[in-house]
């Protein structure tokens, strides 16, 4: 052992490689955006940043990138129209870490509280629920997968001696769909609550949203009071990564501090990646918002072109109103592998990311269209 890696792991190393490159080729079950090119930001994979703590408060550990993550933040409050003086967040490891930060905020906040979700919540969230251990009652969903606001309304009023904490799905995993947070604070006024607390779950469209014509309700100005994005997601990234947005004054009120490393310990883990705020960062400064704009809508463009080729061919596809998540009847087993589609039940979806082309779409229409014939015939 020479520090170095022998031929044979070398070429080891190679087959990986080439692996990753022809599975990322055809990956469209999954949000994950594949085009962006960080190789500005290789040299500091040198060092061993690390973020921990607050990116707010100054920290006794000096190899970080806070101040480019408090960049990435400010970028952020923009687009979720969080007020200037009651913000605060982190960049997380990922979508789960920023819900599970906003109900750990509101449990804490609320102790009494019940959390509601639908059932078409990602599958990550009952699992923070038993860890956080806080009492939660799983709401219906409608078919498009929206929540049953009349159940949500049924539900409050029954357990109404506890303060209601939503979580919001803002964009659904398999179908898109958008909880309205405008009728959650319906129910809320008509059932005169006046604790409560709205999470907002925006981990692939809330970065889409902010750059629509007609966006549905997320944001900090219209009633939410924390929400989850993924980095990873529509942005791109090589690390999984995202940001957890909350009010501030809420979070200084459960903030403790830690002298060992001169922290306040506001955030959910200790050490946390300094490489992926300088990943948001790149993307913030070389798109630009125009350029955030243009890649959404061409998402969104894409996304409308792969449901009118389905529909051409007798495939009853849909997708909700800025949505890039195109739903369909499950197809077989040997297209879902290919093209990497995650099913559910009897629904399949792909999801129009960015680097999606419309050739993709049409190779993928043909084999759908295979499968549809067997079915029917
Ligand atoms: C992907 C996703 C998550 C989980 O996010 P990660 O970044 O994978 O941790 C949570 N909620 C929704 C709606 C998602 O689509």
């Amino acid at each position: 052992m020479d520090g170095k890696l022998t031929q044979m792991n070398q070429r080891r190393l190679d087959k990986l490689y080439q692996r990753l490159a022809k599975h990322s080729r055809g990956l469209l079950g999954y949000p994950i955006n594949q085009s962006y090119d960080y190789s500005d930001l290789y040299r500091f994979l040198e060092f061993s940043i690390n973020n921990i703590g607050d990116p707010f408060q100054p920290t006794n550990y000096q190899v970080n990138t806070h101040d480019f993550e408090r960049e990435v933040l400010e970028q952020f409050r923009r687009l979720t129209h969080g007020s200037e003086d009651d913000f605060w967040g982190y960049v997380t490891n990922g979508g789960t870490e920023g819900n599970m930060y906003g109900l750990f905020l509101a449990r804490e906040l609320l102790p009494q509280g019940i959390v509601y979700y639908s059932e078409d919540t990602h599958y990550s969230v009952a699992k923070t629920l038993r860890l956080l251990h806080v009492r939660s009652i799983m709401i219906r969903s409608q078919k498009n997968g929206e929540m049953d606001y009349a159940d949500l309304y049924e539900t409050i009023k029954l357990h109404r001696d506890a303060p209601p904490i939503v979580f919001a799905n803002i964009g659904t995993t398999m179908k898109g769909a958008v909880d309205n947070i405008g009728t959650v604070q319906k129910i809320f006024s008509d059932l005169a609550v006046s604790d409560r607390y709205i999470h907002c779950d925006a981990a692939l469209s809330g970065m889409i949203l902010p750059f629509v014509d007609e966006p549905q309700a997320f944001t900090f100005a219209e009633g939410a009071d924390s929400i989850s994005i993924s980095g990873h997601k529509m942005i791109g990234s090589p690390l999984p990564c995202g940001v957890a947005l909350a009010r501030r004054a809420n979070v200084n009120r459960i903030a403790r501090s830690v002298e060992y490393v001169g922290i306040l310990d506001t955030t959910l883990t200790g050490s946390r990646s300094g490489f992926s705020p300088l990943v948001l960062w790149h993307a913030f400064k070389t798109l630009g918002l125009p350029g955030l704009r243009d890649m959404v809508h061409g998402a969104l463009d894409t996304a409308e072109y792969a449901v009118q080729r389905m529909r051409e061919h007798d495939i009853p596809a849909w997708r909700h109103k800025n949505s890039v998540t195109v739903v369909f009847p499950r197809p077989s087993d040997a297209v879902i592998h290919k093209w990497q589609i995650a099913p559910h039940r009897d629904v399949g979806h792909v999801i129009i990311m960015p680097n999606v082309t419309k050739k993709q779409i049409d190779a993928l229409v043909a084999d759908l269209t295979k499968d549809h014939y067997k079915r029917v015939s």
